[in-house]
């Protein structure tokens, strides 16, 4: 698979902070606003503690309307240049990740990123249709106390029962778990999960929709678990480009230069919460889950702010993608050619200021 090549200084990691509206309980409950955006400028204050981004929108930031087009439209279009890309919406349950990404079943399914990235990649796909030939394909994963589990499973479509208040996805027996490979060229594949090859919007829109559904019905939300799984939904674009045929000095065309391949994939991941593990119930087992979590998020912030540490990255250090299956996952989508967006999505109350504090700062590392 031919590399791109690297696109200069901005490799880094972009950070959005996405301040969703006081919501209705928060309202019930008298909580105050306790986050105030300095005016025409991407900075956050919270208390005594100021932080900047590259972008802050919502509550008089920048309008939520504009977030795709400043951060993700510029990922789809280097999407077409062979560039892979990662979208990271972070923040603690309740802060609005889901309804950001468009990965909820209701909310944000129309407005969110992931719809806004299928309307420009199927825009762009069919302004471009006479220079190329298009192949799309979408995997959709959930991980859960560092397994991953394939929320496309053809298996468990139309077994899901809902409303009958014992809610759960019927595993198939035997189904053998899905596996993080990676290939000597460094790519990484998931073995066993399901890969849809789509070529229409709808199709793409109803993958999602499936997805989002088996997350918010199947078996990791028995527990209400769904807040402590990572959510990937993974777009992978190839490309055979239809180049002018080029000719020898004597007028013979020449074959294999009339053709260029291309691949790159975007993976836009809905995150567990962020929010402290607490230690509830006697057994210890929800704790248990919480460190897995952590693993996830604490190795993502590790490879993020190794990533974005120039200096470190000159002198070639070691970035630890093989901390957790996130980031083994993502490891050919962060860092090296690829580029990413970290949306640190935060709730404007006063009763969340410790969390949204913890978020800021985790964001803020990123950068
Ligand atoms: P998370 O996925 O981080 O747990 P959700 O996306 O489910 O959070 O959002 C929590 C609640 O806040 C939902 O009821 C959602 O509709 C609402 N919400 C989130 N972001 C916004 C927004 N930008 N505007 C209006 N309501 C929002
Ligand atoms: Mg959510």
């Amino acid at each position: 698979m031919p590399m791109a090549e690297h696109h200069g200084e901005d490799c880094c990691v972009k950070v959005a902070v996405h301040i969703r509206p006081l919501i209705g309980d928060e309202r019930l409950q008298g909580c105050k606003d306790c986050v105030a955006v300095v005016p025409g400028k991407p900075q956050v204050q919270i208390g005594t503690h100021s932080f900047t981004f590259d972008h802050v929108y919502g509550s008089t930031g920048s309008p939520s309307s504009s977030m795709f087009q400043a951060c993700v439209s510029p990922l789809v279009d280097g999407l077409f240049q062979g560039y892979n890309a990662t979208v990271l919406a972070y923040g603690q349950t309740g802060s609005g990740k889901t309804y950001t990404m468009g990965t909820g079943c209701k909310d944000g399914s129309q407005t969110g990123l992931i719809p806004q990235v299928m309307d420009a990649l199927f825009n762009k796909i069919d302004s471009l249709k006479h220079q190329a030939e298009f192949q799309l394909r979408v995997s959709f994963i959930e991980i859960l106390k560092e397994e991953v589990h394939d929320l496309l499973d053809p298996a468990s479509v139309g077994k899901v029962e809902v409303g009958s208040g014992h809610t759960g996805k019927i595993t198939v027996p035997g189904k053998p778990p899905v596996q993080i490979r990676e290939g000597s060229n460094g790519v990484i594949t998931l073995a066993g999960s399901t890969e849809v090859d789509v070529s229409t919007q709808k199709e793409m829109a109803a993958c999602l929709e499936q997805g989002s559904f088996s997350r918010a019905t199947g078996s990791t939300n028995m527990n209400n678990q769904s807040s402590r799984s990572h959510a990937i939904f993974t777009i992978t674009l190839e490309q055979m480009r239809k180049l002018d045929t080029v000719f020898t000095a004597d007028g013979v065309p020449i074959e294999d230069m009339t053709e260029d391949y291309l691949c790159a994939k975007l993976h836009l991941v809905d995150l567990a919460g962020s929010e402290r593990a607490k230690r509830t119930g006697s057994d210890g087992l929800r704790f248990k889950e919480g460190v897995h979590i952590n693993k996830g998020l604490l190795a993502l912030g590790n490879v993020i702010s190794a990533l974005g540490d120039e200096k470190k990255r000159k002198e070639g250090a070691h970035v630890p993608y093989r901390d957790s299956k996130l980031t083994r996952l993502l490891q050919d989508s962060l860092g090296g050619n690829s580029r990413t967006v970290m949306i640190a999505c935060i709730s404007p109350a006063d009763i969340n200021a410790e969390e949204t504090l913890n978020t800021l700062k985790y964001a803020n590392r990123a950068r």
